[in-house]
C-alpha cells in the first residue's frame, strides 16, 4: 500500500500497545476516551470529566487549542485551557489527551498531556509530525479529512521515523458527497489499518457524524469492526457548547452508550478497559 518501514504490520505481527498512565490502547481491551471538544472553563472542564469518568472513560479529551474553519469562532483558551486540563487530570487521575496545533506550543502542550493529538487538519504538517515524533510522548494522529489509508500511513510514519513508535490512529470521517452528515465516517478503515499496520486504531464517531443522535449506533458499529478504542465528544450543556455542541453528548447519553458498547465488545470477544 505504501512504503512502510516502521508502521508495517509485518514488523510487529502481534500488534503495538501503547501504554499511557496505566492504560493499555492497543491491546484486547476496548478504550473510551471522551470529554469536551474545547476547554471552556474550570467548572465547565473538571463536571465533564468527573462525569465521563463515572460514566466509563478512561482517558480525558479537551481542545485547548482548537482549529476552527472561522478566525472568527471559539479558538480555545489556549495555555489557561492547558492549565485547567492539568488541573482536571490532577483531580480525576484521568490521563489527557489534548491537541498540539504548533510545534511552538508543545513545550507548555507536553506537561498537561499525556497524549499529543494531531488533528485531522495537520496530518501532512510534515514538522509537525517530526516534532512530535521527537517528544517522545504518546501521538494520536487524526486522519486527514481527505487523506488516503496510503497517505495516512505514511504520516504516522514520518513521526516513527523521528524515533517515536507511540502513535495511536484515529478514523474520524472523510468528505464525501454526502451533505446529510457532517462528513462519512469510513469503517472500512478499521479492518484495512489493522491489516496494514501494528498500530492502535481509535474511531471518533463525534466527528465522524457530527449528530450526537448518530453516535452510539456508530460507536457500537466501530467496535463491531474491531476498534481498539473510541473518541467521544460530552458535554454537560450540548446547547451551550462554545464548539461542536451538535456533537456531543450529554453525560446520561455518554452513560448509555458506553453501556451498549460494552455489550457489543462482548459479543465479539472484547471487554472495556
Ligand atoms: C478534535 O478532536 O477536537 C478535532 C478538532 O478533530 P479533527 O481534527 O478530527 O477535526
Ligand atoms: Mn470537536
Amino acid at each position: 500500500m505504501a512504503d512502510l518501514r516502521l508502521a508495517a504490520r509485518s514488523e510487529r505481527p502481534d500488534g503495538t500497545v501503547v501504554e499511557v498512565r496505566g492504560v493499555r490502547i492497543g491491546g484486547p481491551g476496548v478504550v473510551i476516551i471522551a470529554g469536551p471538544c474545547a476547554v471552556e472553563s474550570e467548572a465547565q472542564l473538571l463536571a465533564t470529566a468527573r462525569a465521563v469518568k463515572a460514566g466509563g472513560a478512561v482517558v480525558l479529551r479537551g481542545g485547548a487549542f482548537k482549529p476552527r474553519t472561522s478566525p472568527y469562532s471559539f479558538r480555545g483558551l489556549e495555555f489557561e485551557g492547558l492549565r485547567l486540563l492539568a488541573l482536571a487530570r490532577a483531580e480525576t487521575g484521568l490521563p489527557v489527551v489534548t491537541e498540539v496545533m504548533d510545534a511552538r506550543h508543545l513545550p507548555a502542550v507536553a506537561e498537561c498531556a499525556d497524549i499529543l493529538q494531531v488533528g485531522s487538519r495537520n496530518m501532512q504538517n510534515f514538522t509537525l509530525l517530526e516534532e512530535v515524533g521527537r517528544s517522545g510522548l504518546p501521538v494520536l494522529l487524526k486522519r486527514g479529512m481527505s487523506a488516503t489509508l496510503a497517505e495516512y500511513l505514511q504520516a504516522a510514519e514520518y513521526v516513527m521515523a523521528a524515533g517515536n513508535a507511540k502513535v495511536i490512529l484515529c478514523e474520524r470521517g472523510i468528505r464525501t458527497f454526502e451533505t446529510s452528515t457532517r462528513n462519512t465516517l469510513d469503517l472500512n478503515a478499521v479492518p484495512m489499518l489493522h491489516r496494514e499496520t501494528h498500530l492502535p486504531v481509535l474511531v471518533d464517531p463525534s466527528h465522524g457524524t457530527g449528530h450526537a443522535w448518530m453516535v452510539p449506533a456508530l460507536a457500537s458499529a466501530a467496535v463491531a469492526a474491531g476498534a481498539d478504542g473510541l473518541l467521544i465528544e460530552v458535554h454537560c450543556d450540548p446547547g451551550a457548547a462554545l464548539s461542536d455542541g451538535g456533537n456531543s453528548l450529554t453525560p446520561d447519553r455518554f452513560t448509555a452508550m458506553v453501556r451498549q458498547v460494552a455489550g457489543v465488545a462482548a459479543a465479539v470477544g472484547r471487554s472495556l478497559v
